[in-house]
């Protein structure tokens, strides 16, 4: 069994941790709010000071932060304090650019790492079925899959330094693409008779089934698993859909992508995040498209005109 240091035990590295620990391995944690930190010792990890404590004396470090700012000031002062032959994984969803300067920084310091971002949102940190995008070295990822292996479904290794981050990014692309989709379709049908079971059960067989749809259906009471039934609490939140789309614009702006929808997608989930709606599941992103249609009145006015 290993000793992990785990830092960043917010929504999902708090479950990741627990997961760690209940795979038997001895996980030092480390979190700037006291409450995250009460929460996972818990869950059985040991609660630490500071970032040097947490880094020193460890088989592996994994880092669970809210972005590349974060995780770059982390590896100034983990990188000095961590013992020869320690192995960096970060989990955090950053920009592809910040992951490959952390990637440089730990090889400058001597150490192997990888970018592993997830996918399965915080009940896949719960139930440890996350999916891990990893980028980095053959040898740090053979070392890092049986570690990375309670908390996930599947670990993919997706090629060099900062794939891992390439991955994740252009799925989410899809997600939040798909799902102003799936919501612009259940707001035409409604407005135009379409009833919501039907609707679903005609698009969850046909063509324009997805995850969206299927999983994470922005109309409560028709899927079960959708965060909708739950007045859209996340979940995944539309603030870090939109921070994801944000990482895909820039990125395509950088390699002189055209990424239309993705530009497009994230104006939306923009305008949700300015009007309030960032804190809610990013299937709430349905409240958006009704409350920017034209009343029906209005529209059946104009038609008469
Ligand atoms: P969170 O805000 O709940 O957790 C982040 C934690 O990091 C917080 O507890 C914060 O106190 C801590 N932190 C910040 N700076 C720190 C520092 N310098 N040292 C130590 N601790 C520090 O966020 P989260 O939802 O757990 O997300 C974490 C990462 O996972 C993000 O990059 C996010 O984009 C990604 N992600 C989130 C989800 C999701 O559904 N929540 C899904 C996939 C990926």
């Amino acid at each position: 069994m290993a000793v992990i240091g785990f830092i960043g035990l917010g929504h999902m590295g708090g479950p990741m941790s627990a997961n760690l620990v209940k795979a038997g391995h001895e996980v030092r944690g480390f979190d700037l709010s006291s409450e995250a930190l009460a929460k996972a010792e818990q869950h059985g990890v040991n609660a630490v000071g500071s970032v040097p404590e947490a880094v020193s004396g460890v088989d592996a470090v994994i880092t669970m932060l809210p972005g590349g700012q974060q995780l770059l000031q982390c590896y100034d002062e983990a990188l000095p304090a961590a013992d020869p032959g320690t192995l960096f994984i970060d989990s955090s969803t950053v920009d592809v650019a910040d992951a490959r300067r952390a990637h440089e920084l730990a090889g400058i310091a001597g150490f192997g790492s990888l970018d592993a971002p997830v996918s399965g949102g915080t009940a896949g940190a719960e139930a440890g079925t996350l999916t891990f995008m990893v980028g980095g070295a053959e040898e740090d990822f053979a070392r890092a899959e049986p570690l990375l292996e309670p908390m996930a479904r599947k670990v993919i290794h997706c090629g060099g330094p900062g794939n891992g981050q390439v991955a994740k990014m252009c799925n989410n692309l899809i997600l939040g693409a798909s799902m102003i989709a799936v919501s612009e379709a259940f707001v035409l049908g409604e407005r135009l008779g379409l009833d919501h079971q039907a609707f679903y059960d005609v698009a969850s067989i046909s063509t324009g089934q997805c995850w969206s749809l299927t999983t994470n259906c922005p109309v409560p009471g028709l899927v079960e698993t959708s965060r909708a039934n739950h007045d859209y609490q996340p979940g995944f939140a539309a603030a870090l859909m939109l921070k994801d789309l944000k990482l895909a614009v820039s990125a395509a702006e950088q390699s002189g992508t055209n990424t239309e929808v993705g530009r497009l997608a994230a104006e939306l989930y923009q305008r949700f995040n300015d009007e309030g709606g960032g804190g809610y599941d990013f299937g709430a992103i349905i409240k958006l498209v009704r409350e920017h249609s034209k009343p029906l009145q209005e529209t059946e006015e104009a038609k008469e005109a």
